[in-house]
């Protein structure tokens, strides 16, 4: 069973963990906000969801007990649960400036607005440093769970802030599998020690858990690339492999269950490995 998490924690002498407040079926107990460095201004990665008051007093309650004020703000990636609470940061609770907020552009590249437009980003690139007293951040661009998704590895601690690129329970959700699983490799690379996730726990087994997201998906992929091999005469739509590969869990599922199929022939189409007609309803089979 899941831990449950305090609001406000202090996880090492540099890293604070603030929940956003907005649990839900897609983000376990709330989103992860991050309070980083050790001085009277520190770097808050990720924001929370919008109009969500207790975050707010939350995040307020954390500055004063560690006795800090917001450096500047970082969001892992534009989906609402991370990016949504900046207009509610900037407007209650003060700062000596205007707040700086950071993250990597969509790609491709498309005009972002925060809250009214009052404030624009400022756009990171991957391997760009971003240091406070105390820790020293640097950028991983790491696509795949959204287009403009980052990981940032804390290098004083070897740790790695996954956003949603790897979550402390479960597995998680991606627009592209190809790049995901690329930024899934990426990260193994890095030797992190530990992972503060987007959502849920931190992961003191760092190295473990990404190889496991790895052959949890690489398991699938293998059985959808087995069944149209070994029926290599026959074409097959998503909803036919879906119905053959799922066959054990119950059909009100099976929608979901599509979404991820197609994002595996994608990838797999990238490889060469399967192709597709363009009919409207696409059929793919292997590539021989
Ligand atoms: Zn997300």
């Amino acid at each position: 069973m899941s831990v449950t998490l305090q609001r406000i924690e202090r996880l090492s002498s540099r890293v604070v963990r603030v929940l956003g407040c907005n649990p839900g079926p897609m983000t376990l107990q709330g989103t992860n906000t991050y309070l980083v460095g050790t001085g009277s201004r520190r770097i808050l990665i990720d924001t929370g969801e919008p109009s969500i008051p207790e975050y707010i007093s939350c995040l307020k309650q954390a500055l004063a007990e560690f006795n800090t004020a917001i450096q500047e703000i970082i969001v892992t990636h534009w989906h609402v649960d991370h990016s949504g609470g900046i207009k509610d940061i900037c407007k209650n609770i003060e700062n000596e400036t205007t707040y700086c907020i950071k993250k990597l552009p969509r790609n491709p590249h498309r005009k972002e607005i925060i809250g009214n437009g009052e404030q624009q980003y400022v756009y990171l690139k991957d391997g760009d440093v971003i240091k406070t007293e105390g820790a020293t951040l640097r950028v991983i661009y790491t696509p795949g769970h959204t287009d403009d998704h980052m990981a940032l590895l804390l290098e004083e601690e070897n740790a790695l802030f996954s956003g949603d690129c790897i979550l402390g329970e479960g597995t998680t959700i991606f627009e592209d599998l190809y790049d995901y699983m690329n930024s899934l490799k990426e990260l193994l690379k890095i030797k992190a020690n530990i992972i503060y996730p987007g959502h849920g726990p931190v992961i003191p087994n760092a190295e473990a858990t990404i190889l496991q997201y790895i052959s949890h998906r690489n398991k699938r992929e293998e059985q959808i690339l087995t069944l149209v091999r070994d029926n290599f005469e026959k074409a097959f739509t998503v909803t036919d492999l879906v119905k053959i590969i799922y066959k054990n869990i119950p059909e009100n599922l099976h929608k979901m269950a599509e979404r991820n199929v197609l994002l595996h022939l994608k990838k797999l189409e990238k490889e060469g490995k399967i192709f597709s007609n363009t009919d409207p309803n696409k059929k793919w089979r292997a590539a021989l």
